[in-house]
């Protein structure tokens, strides 16, 4: 079994801000070559995904910021970052570029004001827009539109859940969950979902690979089972949603669910059209179980009772088993926040994307660096706006190259990758999607027939080697992002 990286540990950060704690982060400390500690300032984010990282600012624009902590470079979305958080932070940062809060302008008040509204952070909103409006007055009737375009936003995005607002003060009481189910232990049955002796060989969904539909069916009776004893366990607010191509168990509102199977299929769907394989029906044995729950206890105790983990530190997990071929997906959504539940579609594309792929032509997993960067392209050819993985991705990038930092340990390392690398291993994946498709399918291809990933690599883009990737991705992040040419040799985080 195993699990994506973004499950063990954790979009949350957790960890990242425990190894930041405890870290005295001097700015004369680090000697990157641009920013020399005079122009720029630190910060100290507070994530909605738990924990708190100070760091340096690198670079910044309207999508995401880019610190150094702990001599590595952190790529975050505004909308990750707590309301209040993200406001002081980009305040500081526009005082700081104009040289004092006295030569902030009529426009800087207001651009403030815009990301107050957005974050709905209202009164603060409300005094940037009026020290805007007492700058230069012929503001006031951009203050009343953006006042009713941000009202327009949110009916909107109510309506696209099916009218159901966002879970206010769910009871997140992981005490008592745990309670329900005292014993991890007594339940160790329920953790093994019997496909082996059903199966017994591996039923992966490939051209020329037709999973036979009694199989299927007999699956499809295994699961049932299974959920019915989650269904059990859980209560009775479970139900199920079947769609095409998922079996999603959730106790979200009705038309929220509808939703969550919305995303999902659209996911599916764009894989689908990615690796336009010829299977024909699922690339799932039986559709793909899919578990949804309403709060973190909820999806704490799923994955306590039937997945034998702790799901600390996680906000969503894909559960794949290489020997049998099954996958299930396991989420929740926290908070109450728009930015919230951008995160949780964000982690439910994610997620189906592992899923989907594990299922791909075989079920031998892939180097994670082209795991998670595939996820997370997937989540933000799905999504889109919705969605900050491309521009964190292309911000992060940018400071490799501007700094010509080195990417190649990272490239050769196939094994579990650090959240803070998926921005990274996004760029380099949508670099070898962007050269072109058919070799990036070709590669994905060698690299689940069970080849390693250099030879993949050099077989389906005419005997390219990591160095030479490398090299590759580097030109192509700067034309793309129309970067000046970068300095002769890397520049550290510390020259030590
Ligand atoms: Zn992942």
């Amino acid at each position: 079994m195993v699990n994506c990286q973004c499950g063990e540990s954790g979009r949350t950060l957790r960890q990242i801000a425990a190894l930041v704690a405890c870290l005295s982060l001097a700015i004369g400390d680090w000697t990157l070559a641009i920013a020399s500690p005079s122009s720029t300032i630190a910060v100290e984010l507070s994530l909605f995904s738990g924990g708190r990282i100070s760091g340096a600012v690198v670079d910044h624009n309207d999508d995401a910021v880019v610190i150094v902590a702990d001599r590595k470079p952190f790529v975050f979305a505004w909308n990750e970052i707590r309301p209040q958080s993200a406001f002081v932070a980009r305040r500081a940062l526009l005082t700081h570029a104009r040289g004092g809060a006295d030569a902030l302008t009529a426009e800087d008040r207001f651009a403030l004001g815009l990301f107050a509204l957005q974050n709905d952070l209202v009164s603060t909103a409300q005094m940037e827009f009026a020290a805007a409006i007492r700058l230069d007055g012929a503001i006031a009737p951009r203050v009343a539109e953006a006042r009713d375009a941000r009202r327009e936003a949110a009916s909107r995005r109510q309506a696209d859940r099916g009218g159901e607002a966002l879970p206010a003060g769910e009871a997140d009481d992981v005490a008592a969950e745990a309670e329900r189910e005292p014993s991890a232990d007594a339940a160790t049955g329920d953790r093994e979902i019997p496909l082996d002796d059903l199966v017994g060989r591996n039923l992966a969904a490939a051209p020329g690979i037709t999973v036979p539909p009694e199989v299927r069916r007999q699956v499809r009776e295994i699961y049932d089972r299974f959920a019915a004893t989650v269904i059990e366990r859980m209560g009775a607010g479970t139900t199920l949603l079947e769609t095409d191509h998922f079996l999603i168990y959730s106790d979200l509102p009705g038309p929220m669910r509808q939703r969550v199977g919305e995303w999902a299929e659209a996911m599916y769907a764009a894989l689908h059209r990615e690796f336009g394989f010829a299977a024909e029906g699922d690339v799932f044995l039986a559709k793909c179980p899919l578990f949804c729950w309403k709060s973190m206890a909820r999806f704490q105790r799923f994955a306590r009772v039937f997945d034998g983990q702790d799901g600390r530190n996680a906000v969503g997990y894909t559960r794949s088993i290489e020997r049998n071929g099954h996958v299930h997906i396991v989420l929740f959504l926290s908070g109450r926040t728009e930015a919230e539940y951008d995160a949780f579609v964000a982690t439910l594309v994610h997620e189906g994307a592992h899923a989907f792929v594990h299922r791909l032509g075989s079920t031998r997993l892939i180097p994670h660096w082209v795991n998670e960067g595939l996820a997370e392209w997937t989540a933000e050819s799905v999504l889109g706006d919705r969605c900050p993985a491309g521009e964190k991705a292309d911000l992060l990038a940018a400071q490799y190259v501007r700094f010509n930092w080195p990417i190649g340990h990272f490239l050769r390392d196939v094994g579990p990758i650090a959240v803070h690398d998926y921005p990274l291993a996004m760029s380099v994946v949508s670099h070898l999607i962007a050269v072109d498709r058919d070799r990036w399918r070709r590669f994905v291809a060698l690299l689940k027939e069970g080849r390693v990933l250099p030879d993949a690599l050099a077989e389906a883009y005419d005997g390219l080697d990591l160095a030479g990737l490398e090299a590759a991705w580097r030109t192509w992040v700067a034309a793309r992002l129309s970067l000046p040419p970068a300095n002769d040799g890397p520049t550290g985080f510390g020259n030590e």
